[in-house]
């Protein structure tokens, strides 16, 4: 554990005891405060006014260096245009830096869905994590510790439902991957950022799916439930949400397949935070 993770993790205890906030311009900036430190605050790009209430959190990872993003987030890529909230880098230390106030919308989420809502720029925040592929690369425990001091700010002071805190990869399904099944949504969750079925309800779901498992329409009916939205009813748009919750929950396995322990896990899921349904309880 590095120095300024010791220091981050005394901040948590102290909470209010302890105010390192910084450019923070005007209160309508609703800045993160007593636990979060913003290391710069960095000009606008591709934001708009925003004209719904803040209902969502979603991550990303940059699948790119501290740079480039750097680059990209201050639109000076010519092709690539992206804007977004905040920005957690890792190097040469973990900390925050601030692209747009949340009172504006910016443009991370594109072609989007979830439940009700399409294209989620304007109900939600966004937080993008430097790392070339979050697949592939573990996030460093200094970064996360940023990030979930962040989270936790935005989840309280919009009273973002557990739902609701998603990976670009729930919400732009086939289409994005990120932050990627090396994300620690787990931890997260531990840290009151997000949804995590329980291991009780996982264990018995799975004992049961161990000896048959339960029809196929079944479970993707739980996913849609949940708020997963395929593009179409096809067996690859299906297989595609499934890696998509995979990817979320259960990062060592994402092949869109529907064994024991994958169906538990969406049945867990959608037992705690789904309406009780005659799918959910037999
Ligand atoms: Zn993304």
């Amino acid at each position: 554990m590095t120095q300024s993770s010791i220091q981050f993790r005394g901040h948590l205890i102290l909470g209010l005891t302890t105010l390192v906030l910084t450019g923070c311009a005007t209160p309508t900036n609703q800045c993160p405060r007593d636990r979060v430190h913003i290391a710069q605050d960095l000009p606008c790009h591709e934001v708009e006014s925003r004209k719904q209430p803040i209902r969502y959190l979603i991550l990303h990872h940059t699948a790119a260096s501290l740079p480039s993003s750097m680059q990209i987030l201050q639109g000076k890529h010519e092709t690539n245009k992206v804007g977004i909230h905040y920005l957690v880098c890792n190097k040469p230390e973990a900390q925050i830096y601030r692209f747009a106030p949340e009172h504006l919308a910016t443009s991370h989420a594109g072609k989007s869905a979830w439940r009700q809502d399409q294209s989620l720029n304007q109900s939600s925040v966004g937080i993008e994590i430097v790392n070339l592929d979050g697949n592939l690369n573990p996030y460093s425990p200094s970064q996360i510790s940023q990030l979930i001091a962040l989270c936790q700010e935005i989840v309280i002071r919009y009273k973002i439902d557990p739902t609701h805190v998603l990976a670009h990869s729930d919400i732009a399904i086939g289409r994005k991957k990120d932050p990627g099944s090396l994300f620690p949504w787990k931890q997260l969750a531990e840290a009151g950022i997000g949804a995590w079925p329980d291991d009780a309800d996982i264990k018995q779901f799975q004992s049961r799916y161990a000896k048959k498992l339960p029809d196929k329409k079944e479970i993707l009916n739980q996913l849609i439930d949940y708020g997963y939205r395929p593009s179409d009813s096809s067996e690859a748009s299906l297989k595609l949400t499934v890696e998509a919750f995979q990817r979320h929950f259960r990062g060592q396995k994402v092949d869109g397949e529907i064994d024991a322990e994958t169906a538990a896990m969406i049945s867990a899921l959608h037992l705690k935070y789904c309406r009780p349904t005659s799918t959910a309880k037999n």
